[in-house]
C-alpha cells in the first residue's frame, strides 16, 4: 500500500485519534487538526514514538481561515493531501421545546458548516492532484431521528446530503476524488461530554456505558475504505455495536 497524506479534523480524541493512530501505523503521513493543542501534541508524539509520521495544526472548524491553515500545514509539510477526514463534531442533544439555541448553533457550525469548510479548504488541491478522498463522519443519527436528536440528526443528515452531492459532482468531473461517509452508532468517546442538558447527558451516558464499542472499531472501517483500490469507492459504512437496536 502506498503512503498517503491524511488530514483529520477532530483528531484530539475519540474516533479521530483512533483513526490517526491506526492510519499512521500503516505508514501514512498524518496531519492532526482540533482546538486542544496539548492533546494534539501528545498524539503526534505517541505516533512518532512508534516510528510514524504526524504533525498537527490547532484548528477551529467553525472558522474557514483556520481550516485553510490546516490544509496549508499539510501542503507545506508533505506537499499533497490524499485523504481529508471531516470528523470534528459534537452532540448536545435536547428537546426542541427546551430552546437551547446556542447548542443548535454550535452543532450546525461544527458538524455541518465544518464539513463544508473542510471541503472548501482542500477540493482545489485534490482537483489539481487529480486524486483525493474525503471521509466525512455522519452517524446512525444521519439516518434516523428521535426525540431530543432533531438538530444533531439534521446536521448528520446534512453530512450525508453534502457527501452524496460531492460524490456525484466529482464523479461527473472525472476528478478521481472518492467520498466515504462513516456512520457510527454508539462509540465510547468523549462525545457525551458535549451534552449540556444534565438529564439527557446522564441517560445517554447510561446507554453508552452499556452498549458503546471502542473507536478502534470505527478506525478499522475507515482504514478499509482508505485502503480500497483507487478504482473502487466505498461510499458509506454504518458501524454500530452488535447489541445496539
Ligand atoms: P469526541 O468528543 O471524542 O471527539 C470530537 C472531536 O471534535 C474532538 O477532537 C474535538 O476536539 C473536535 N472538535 C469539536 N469542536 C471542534 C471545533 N470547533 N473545531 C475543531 N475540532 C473540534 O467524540 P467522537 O470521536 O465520538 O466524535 C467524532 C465524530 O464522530 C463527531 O462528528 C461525532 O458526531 C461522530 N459520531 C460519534 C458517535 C459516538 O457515539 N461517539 C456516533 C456517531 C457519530 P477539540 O475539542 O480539541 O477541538
Amino acid at each position: 500500500m502506498s503512503k498517503k497524506v491524511i488530514v483529520i479534523t477532530g483528531a484530539s480524541s475519540g474516533i479521530g485519534e483512533a483513526t490517526a493512530k491506526l492510519l499512521a501505523s500503516q505508514g501514512n503521513q498524518i496531519v492532526l487538526g482540533a482546538r486542544r493543542e496539548s492533546r494534539l501534541k501528545e498524539i503526534a508524539e505517541d505516533i512518532k514514538a512508534l516510528g510514524g509520521e504526524a504533525v498537527y495544526q490547532v484548528t477551529d472548524v467553525v472558522n474557514l481561515d483556520s481550516v485553510k491553515e490546516l490544509a496549508k500545514k499539510a501542503m507545506d509539510t508533505f506537499g499533497r493531501i490524499d485523504v481529508w477526514m471531516n470528523n470534528a463534531g459534537l452532540m448536545p442533544q435536547s428537546l426542541l421545546s427546551d430552546g437551547k439555541v446556542e447548542d443548535w448553533d454550535r452543532m450546525i457550525d461544527v458538524n455541518q458548516k465544518g464539513v463544508l469548510y473542510g471541503i472548501n479548504a482542500s477540493l482545489d488541491i485534490m482537483r489539481n492532484q487529480k486524486s483525493g478522498h474525503y471521509v466525512n463522519t455522519s452517524s446512525v443519527a444521519g439516518h434516523i431521528v428521535g426525540p431530543g436528536s432533531s438538530v444533531y440528526s439534521a446536521t448528520k443528515h446534512a453530512v450525508l446530503a453534502i457527501s452524496e452531492g460531492l460524490r456525484q459532482e466529482e464523479a461527473q468531473a472525472g476528478s478521481n476524488i472518492r467520498v466515504t461517509v462513516i456512520s457510527p452508532g454508539a462509540i465510547a468517546t468523549e462525545l457525551t461530554n458535549s451534552i449540556t442538558d444534565e438529564a439527557v447527558r446522564k441517560g445517554t451516558e447510561q446507554f453508552y456505558n452499556e452498549f458503546a464499542i471502542s473507536p478502534d472499531r470505527v478506525a478499522e472501517s475507515i482504514a478499509f475504505a482508505v485502503n480500497a483500490p483507487a478504482d473502487a469507492a466505498i461510499n458509506e459504512i454504518i458501524i454500530r455495536p452488535s447489541r445496539q437496536v
